[in-house]
C-alpha cells in the first residue's frame, strides 16, 4: 500500500496530493484547493512568484516584437545574474502565462538546493522595480513535465490561461552568454581555490623537505656507526 501511494503521489491519480502543485509549482485553485500542496523543506528549486510583467500584456505599451524580445532579455539578464550570486543555477525559466497563479513566474532550478534556500531567505526581504519579492522553495523537479506540450510545438488552444508552464524564452545568443559565462566564472573560481589551497599547504611542504634532510641514508648511517665504534 505504501508502495502504491509512493508510486502514485502528485499524480493525478493521488486524492490527496495536488498534482498541479507538485509538478507545476502554482495551481489555480491556490490556498482554496481541495487537495494538499505540500510545500518542501527542502528543495533545489526556487519560485518567485509574479516577478516579469510582459508589457505585451500592457493596453498602454506599444512595442514591436524585437523590442519585446530586448525588454525580456534585459530582465532575463538581470534576473539570472542577481540569482547565480546565491549558486550554479542549473536552469532559469520564466512563464508567459496570464492566469493569476502562474503569470509572471520565474523558476530558478540550483545544482545545490542550499543555494536555492540562502536564495529564498534573501530575497524575500528584497524589492524588484518597486514591488516586494515573494520567493519560496518549489516542488518542481522537472521544467519539461511542468511545461505544456502544445506550446512548445505549436499553438496552445488554451492559450496564455493555460495551467501548464507558457515559457518566454530569452535570446539563444543571451543564453549561451550567460550559461557559458557560469561556467567558465565557476572554473575560474575553482582554479583560484586551488591556487589558494597550494599557498597554504606551501611553508609546511618546506618544513616537511627540512626534516627529511635531517635524514641519513642508511649507508651513511652504517659508516657513521662504525666510526663511533672504532672511536670508543
Ligand atoms: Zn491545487
Ligand atoms: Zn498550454
Amino acid at each position: 500500500m505504501a508502495e502504491y501511494l509512493a508510486s502514485i503521489y502528485g499524480t493525478e491519480k493521488d486524492k490527496v496530493n495536488c498534482s498541479f502543485y507538485f509538478k507545476i509549482g502554482a495551481c489555480r485553485h491556490g490556498e482554496r484547493c481541495s487537495r494538499k500542496h505540500v510545500k518542501p523543506s527542502f528543495s533545489q528549486t526556487l519560485l518567485i512568484a509574479n516577478m516579469y510583467k510582459n508589457p505585451a500584456h500592457d493596453p498602454n505599451v506599444h512595442l514591436t516584437e524585437s523590442q519585446l524580445q530586448d525588454d525580456f532579455d534585459l530582465f532575463y539578464e538581470d534576473i539570472f545574474c542577481e540569482l547565480a550570486k546565491f549558486g550554479e543555477v542549473e536552469e532559469m525559466v520564466v512563464c508567459d502565462n496570464v492566469g493569476d497563479h502562474l503569470v509572471g513566474n520565474v523558476y530558478c532550478q540550483y545544482r545545490l538546493e542550499e543555494s536555492a534556500g540562502n536564495a529564498v531567505a534573501n530575497l524575500n526581504n528584497r524589492f524588484y522595480a518597486g514591488r516586494p519579492l515573494y520567493a519560496e522553495l518549489s516542488p518542481v523537479t522537472d521544467f519539461r513535465e511542468a511545461c505544456c506540450r502544445q506550446h512548445e510545438i505549436s499553438e496552445c488552444n488554451r492559450g496564455g490561461f493555460c495551467n501548464f508552464m507558457h515559457l518566454k524564452h530569452p535570446s539563444r545568443a543571451l543564453r549561451r552568454e550567460l550559461y557559458e559565462g557560469q561556467r567558465l566564472d565557476i572554473r575560474e573560481k575553482r582554479r583560484e581555490e586551488m591556487r589558494r589551497e597550494e599557498e597554504e599547504r606551501r611553508p609546511r611542504d618546506r618544513e616537511y623537505q627540512h626534516d627529511r634532510a635531517d635524514f641519513k641514508s642508511p649507508i651513511e648511517c652504517a659508516e657513521r656507526n662504525q666510526e663511533f665504534k672504532q672511536e670508543y
